[in-house]
């Protein structure tokens, strides 16, 4: 194992300045992806810097409005049982039990996970295959490769992988930020903003800078909270990734659509939106499932599959129609 030096600090500014100025440093919280990634080689930071005991930074708050703050420190573990996390937003508690394990759940962050890095095999082989986003210029080994678990959205020559984290489609249906801190102060960036496409740039897995602290995610209080859903299918049973997912929400007039959010996980570089299928869902009765069906099919158009992976275009609007019927059992 690559060697490197832990330091502890209670004091956010102190923790922010430290990591802008010193490249070599990283963040640590729950360890579970990072310490991964240094044995196998992805990452290899000379000093970790354990931010566990930042103030305020692991409570789960409920907002007046019907929303969330939820401490980029809480664990996975914590916010899937929090009482009003599961009343309000089941979406988000369903994404994080179907993640990962026990244990993990136990000692992972919410901030760690959305920024845990891709499972492309290639990207955490210890050989080291050409892989873009691990060494930048060096090629693609899944564009041609073995690519059954890759994107059929957004993927670009340069990168074809996936983001692995479940909550975060959650997230990105409820149109939840995260709130960060860095040397110029505290902003908010939208979820659907936080992980970029790939590009020519896939190296870049989030929309942090150096010397940026994950604080919190606030998720707004919305219509379609509380009749939410996230369904997920995966190789096995559990403690598996996706490989594809379905987070949906929605409201409704009686059995009738008055406004839906759909997300999908594991068909891209980020959690994928599906805007034109929610737009054509307004007003359809959620007992048509034609009409459903045509709905989610517009956001489709887009899909381009590689070699191995077109049952995946299947498979995704099959999760998304499901997600969206037990989602609208729940209205
Ligand atoms: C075997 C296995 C199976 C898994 N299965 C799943 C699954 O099915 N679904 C799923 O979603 N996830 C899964 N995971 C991933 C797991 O959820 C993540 O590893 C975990 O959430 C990361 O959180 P952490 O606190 O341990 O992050 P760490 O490993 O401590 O950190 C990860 C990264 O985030 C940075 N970071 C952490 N906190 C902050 C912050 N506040 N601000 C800025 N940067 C920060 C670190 O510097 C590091 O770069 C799995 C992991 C393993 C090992
Ligand atoms: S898909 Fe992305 S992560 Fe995987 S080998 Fe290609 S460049 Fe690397």
């Amino acid at each position: 194992m690559h060697p490197f030096t832990l330091s502890t600090v209670d004091d956010p500014a102190a923790a922010i300045a430290a990591h802008a100025r010193d490249p070599e440093l990283a963040f640590i919280a729950g360890g579970t992806d990072l310490i991964g990634l240094m044995k196998d080689h992805v990452a290899l930071p000379q000093r970790l810097l354990d931010i566990n005991r930042l103030p305020n930074m692991a409570r789960i708050e409920a907002v007046p409005d019907g929303g969330l703050r939820i401490g980029a420190l809480t664990r996975m573990s914590d916010v899937a049982a929090d009482m009003e996390v599961r009343r309000r937003f089941p979406v988000i508690a369903e994404a994080l039990l179907f993640s990962a394990s026990g244990q993990l759940r136990n000692m992972a962050s919410m901030g760690g996970n959305i920024m845990q890095r891709t499972r492309c095999a290639y990207f955490r082989d210890e050989d080291d295959p050409p892989c873009n986003k691990r060494r930048p210029g060096s090629g693609c080994s899944a564009r041609h490769g073995l690519n059954r678990n890759h994107a059929i959205f957004g993927w670009s020559e340069s990168c074809v992988a996936t983001n692995p984290s479940d909550v975060a489609v959650a997230l990105a249906a409820l149109d939840a930020t995260i709130v960060v801190r860095g040397t110029a102060g505290e902003r908010a960036i939208p979820s659907t903003d936080f992980h970029p496409l790939p590009g020519d740039a896939p190296e870049r897995d989030n929309a942090l800078w150096r010397g940026d602290l994950i604080v919190s995610i606030e998720v707004p209080a919305c219509a379609e909270g509380r009749a939410s859903h996230y369904l997920k299918i995966r190789d096995r049973q559990s403690y598996e990734f996706a490989l594809v997912s379905a987070a949906a929400a929605v409201a409704t007039d009686g059995r009738s659509i008055r406004s839906a959010r759909l997300a999908l996980g594991g068909v891209a570089h980020k959690p994928w939106r599906l805007r034109a299928a929610e737009t054509a869902l307004r007003g359809a009765s959620l007992d048509d499932i034609d009409t459903l069906r045509t709905a989610i099919a517009r956001s489709f158009t887009e899909a381009r599959p590689l070699a191995h992976n077109a049952f995946k275009i299947d498979l995704a609007q099959r999760a998304a129609l499901r997600a969206l019927q037990t989602a609208g059992a729940r209205a």
